[in-house]
């Protein structure tokens, strides 16, 4: 049942009067539950049992943890029909959609589970001593990952599930052994609720310290005090350009600055080459079509550039694009706010000089996006910064390049981006190496025909790129090594081996993958 409370370790906590509610964006009503809004005192109190449980939770055994985010996963999926209904009915997003996305979530705790099991995670380097080195001799030095401290996640309201409250950010700071709060989003409240007890529960059934979670509700003040919390170690963000670098901005304001690994936007820019292009340029735009419209185009890897060198080919493409977005019938945006913004952010940009509408720019008026596409030539697009920024929606902008010269300088003028994708030939990439090396500089992904959208939840996924898609283009928020997000490196120096930690010591019970001087072994 949702009673509309914050969670402060496993205590349900209504002490403000400030309340929000959640609505539903399909019909504009509002849902009838209202939603304390967290006061500093409850984030305090938060924030001083994730500490608190920090002291256990960091060290507990790895089967333990395991068994905990697995309980997690199990404890989301026997909340059953309604956890499904209720996440459709706050974002608008079909039932399939949302079952995907719980099976997702719940896979990536699993993922971590087994990671954390298994062990070899922690990086365990071993350098052994030489005692009778000349001319001094060598210390024993051992090097692991561990854990920080009390992580602080923000829910993304285009993930109500798989980047929220129990999405990656939260299943991989957990596996990493750190207690995490979570701010939900206001976007999707009551599922936030529902998953929140869902991890209590599961807290409670695997024996997990008090304040090992915690959610609060809350607008802007609440994520700025948890965010300058001194006991807040790290955080984890998915959304805005605007709300991730403010939160970056304020985390580096702190006397101990702290690591916010926010992913922001990125306009994954999709480079189409002659020769692919020659081959069926229809197809092709109607394949792109559905990638652009896929999830109402609210993914941070929706197709958004288009860039191609002018020819009957592409002409043939963008009209077949240009066809099937308004084909593609029009669906229920996240919230009113998205769609608003979709549809002023479209205008705006289909006013600047150059651009050139394919299609009808009649917005719905009903928070239901419908897809369009426009070009400009590369000679406005290099001159005009605007035309490089996100619209979050059913849009891309097709860019018209005279030649692979051109091509080459749109290549070079983009900002950090998410993905890149490359709809070529062999030839076509032998043909344009100078592009494709000046793609792949940009990028944290780069595809060879394929869709962007779409992301593998597996260990050599890389989801972040550089500035200004995430704030820190070395880490990735989605497979495994999002763990490495929330660690630290510790070296353990002439450490009796008793005292070591299970995976650094001699005889390495774990049975770990470990580099010993040098060498991979277990
Ligand atoms: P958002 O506005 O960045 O909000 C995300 C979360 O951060 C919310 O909980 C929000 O709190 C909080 N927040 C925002 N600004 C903050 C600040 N200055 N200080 C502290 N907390 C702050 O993102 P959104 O609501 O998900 O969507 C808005 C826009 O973000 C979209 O239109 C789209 O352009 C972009 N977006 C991009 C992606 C992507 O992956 N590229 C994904 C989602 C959204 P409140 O709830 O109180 O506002």
């Amino acid at each position: 049942m949702i009673k509309g409370t914050n969670f402060i370790g496993s205590t349900p906590s209504k002490e403000g009067t400030a309340q929000l509610f959640a609505n539903n964006p399909a019909n504009g009503e509002a849902f009838p539950e209202s939603f304390s809004v967290a006061t500093t005192s409850e984030i305090d109190d938060a924030v001083a049992k994730a500490t608190q449980a920090f002291q256990v939770y960091k060290s507990i055994a790895p089967a333990k943890k395991a068994d905990f985010l697995e309980a997690i996963a199990d404890e989301i999926m026997a909340l059953g029909d309604a956890l499904v209904a209720r996440a459709c009915g706050e974002s608008g997003l079909p039932e399939g959609r949302i079952q995907g996305e719980r099976g997702r979530t719940c896979n990536q705790l699993k993922m971590f589970a087994n990671l954390v099991r298994e062990g070899s995670w922690v990086n365990a380097t071993i350098d052994t001593a030489i005692p009778d080195r000349a001319p001094a001799p060598k210390p024993d030095l051992r090097k692991m990952e561990v854990a920080i401290g009390p992580v602080a996640i923000f829910g993304a309201s285009n993930f109500p599930l798989a980047f929220s409250t129990a999405g990656g950010d939260t299943a991989s700071a957990l596996a990493a052994g750190n207690p995490v709060i979570v701010k939900a989003h206001e976007s999707h409240l009551g599922t936030n609720e529902m998953v929140s007890q869902a991890i209590l529960k599961a807290a409670q059934k695997t024996g997990m310290p008090e304040g090992v979670f915690s959610m609060v509700n809350g607008g802007i003040p609440v994520g700025q005090h948890l965010v300058k919390h001194p006991q807040i170690k790290a955080v984890g963000f998915t959304g805005s350009f605007r709300g991730g670098k403010a939160l970056f901005d304020l985390a580096n304001q702190r006397d101990e600055p702290i690591p916010v690994y926010a992913e922001m936007g990125s306009i994954n820019p999709t480079f189409i080459f002659p020769n692919k292009l020659k081959e069926s340029p229809a197809d092709l735009g109607k394949a792109v079509a559905g990638s652009v419209s896929m999830g109402v185009g609210q993914f941070c890897t929706n197709p958004g550039l288009l860039v191609g060198i002018q020819s009957p080919e592409l002409e043939a493409f963008s009209s077949a694009l240009s066809q099937a977005l308004a084909d593609t019938a029009p669906s229920t945006m996240l919230n009113k706010g998205i769609a608003e913004s979709y549809y002023a952010n479209r205008k705006a940009l289909l006013e600047e000089k150059g651009v050139t509408l394919s299609g009808n720019a009649t917005s719905m008026g009903d928070n239901r996006g419908q897809g369009l596409t426009a070009t400009v030539p590369a000679s406005e697009f290099l001159k005009n910064t605007k035309l490089h920024e996100e619209i979050f929606g059913p849009f891309t902008l097709l860019v018209v390049c005279e030649n692979g010269s051109e091509m080459k300088q749109v290549a070079q003028s983009l900002q950090g981006q998410l993905t890149g994708t490359l709809l070529a030939t062999e030839s076509d990439m032998i043909q344009n190496t100078e592009t494709v090396d000046a793609l792949s500089q940009k990028v944290g992904r780069i595809l060879f025909n394929g869709m962007p959208t779409g992301v593998e939840v597996c260990p050599a996924m890389h989801h972040g790129g550089p500035f200004p898609a995430s704030t820190n283009g070395k880490y990735t928020s989605v497979g495994t090594d999002a763990i490495y997000r929330f660690t630290r490196s510790i070296c353990y120096q002439n450490w009796p081996d008793q005292m070591l930690p299970t995976e650094l010591k001699a005889e390495n019970p774990m049975g770990v993958w470990r580099k010993v001087n040098g060498e991979l072994s277990k």
